[in-house]
């Protein structure tokens, strides 16, 4: 089988990893450059595992000029980029915003720029729902403008869309909602050495017995039941948009877009702890706390475009996000 050559930056990490496993079994071939400060290799020997095949993998840091240029000599053809590698702390991005935008900015620059001199015209960036800080307009679609970032990390991500949108490469930005679950054999998952501060992670770490309690930022929000609502969606339903993105940009010339990927749902926070107590059949400690700063109170996403246009739909129920979480954090441990 004649395979197309995809290089995935942050191959290691979570969603790139699944995106391995996704491309591949969509007829590509995927190549990894990832410098492992976040991730882990046990993602490509998981990724490997899965698809019964060897992945190549780069240990580079994309801000690496000499380095990427000899990938792209080494791999010469290269048909796309997906470019995943970043820093991807929110709160991180507060206390250190230096840091995220040499990184986040610098990684990108080199990668356009050796993009342009190798001659390879397609890029899928990923990208965030944060660029639309508070959207007026619920369910939100991409003619939303780019909000107030609600932190530095938001910033990069604008930043980035509109220097890709500067650039003379092909490209297609897809806005992730909020990515939950893992690979369904639980071989590939989060493996970020960040502690973490997203909602389903921290659930798993009070039902691993690693946290005693959680809180729940607010609960006098106007919303169904006082607390934020946020658009959950499975992290295998978002590599498949990843393959079919991927798709997409070969077969087109001239393509400059970008799409929300969320499953169109609001679920509140509330909801999403007892669905995890109930699919998992276990009980989760948590109270009710103040607001978190920087914290939007309801966001979803009109998926619309990406379903006319590229044909993906969401299949993986919240559910199996819950249940497969759960496991990876099992395994993880
Ligand atoms: N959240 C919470 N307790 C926690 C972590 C998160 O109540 O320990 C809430 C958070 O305030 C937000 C939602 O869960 O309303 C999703 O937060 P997360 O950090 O996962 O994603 P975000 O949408 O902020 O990127």
């Amino acid at each position: 089988m004649n395979r197309k050559n995809i290089l995935v930056t942050g191959g290691a990490g979570y969603i790139g990893s699944h995106t391995l496993v996704e491309l591949y079994n969509s007829g590509y071939k995927p190549i990894v450059v990832d410098n492992l400060s976040n991730s882990s290799l046990n993602n490509i020997t998981g990724a490997e595992q899965i698809i019964k095949s060897k992945i190549d993998f780069y240990k580079v840091d994309c801000t690496d000029f000499e380095q990427m240029n000899k990938v792209f000599k080494e791999k010469k053809n290269i048909d796309a980029v997906i470019h995943f590698a970043a820093f991807k702390s929110v709160e991180e991005s507060v206390r250190h915003p230096d840091k995220y935008f040499s990184n986040n900015i610098r990684s990108l620059e080199t990668l356009i720029d050796l993009m342009n001199s190798h001659n390879v015209n397609n890029i899928i960036f990923s990208s965030s729902c944060t660029v639309y800080g508070t959207p007026e307009f619920l369910p939100v679609n991409e003619l939303a403008p780019f909000g107030k970032a609600e932190s530095p990390y938001g910033e990069t991500k604008q930043l980035c869309e509109k220097l890709i949108e500067k650039s003379t490469i092909n490209s297609i930005s897809l806005r992730y909602f909020n990515p939950v679950g893992s690979h369904p054999t639980s071989l590939i998952g989060d493996c970020s050495a960040d502690k973490p501060n997203n909602l389903v992670p921290i659930i798993c770490e009070v039902a691993s017995g690693k946290r005693e309690s959680m809180q729940i930022f607010g609960n006098d929000y106007n919303t169904i039941d006082g607390t934020c609502v946020r658009d959950y969606i499975h992290v295998v339903d978002l590599a498949k948009a990843h393959v079919m993105a991927v798709n997409h940009i070969l077969n087109n010339t001239k393509i400059k877009t970008a799409y929300n990927l969320g499953v169109g749902k609001g679920v509140s926070v509330q909801e999403v702890i007892d669905s995890f107590q109930k699919v998992n059949n276990l009980k989760i400690s948590y109270e009710l706390g103040p607001r978190r700063s920087g914290d939007v109170e309801k966001i979803y996403s009109d998926n619309t475009k990406i379903n006319d246009e590229l044909g993906w739909f969401p299949v993986m129920s919240f559910e199996s996000g819950l249940e497969s979480a759960w496991n990876w954090e099992k395994l993880k441990n």
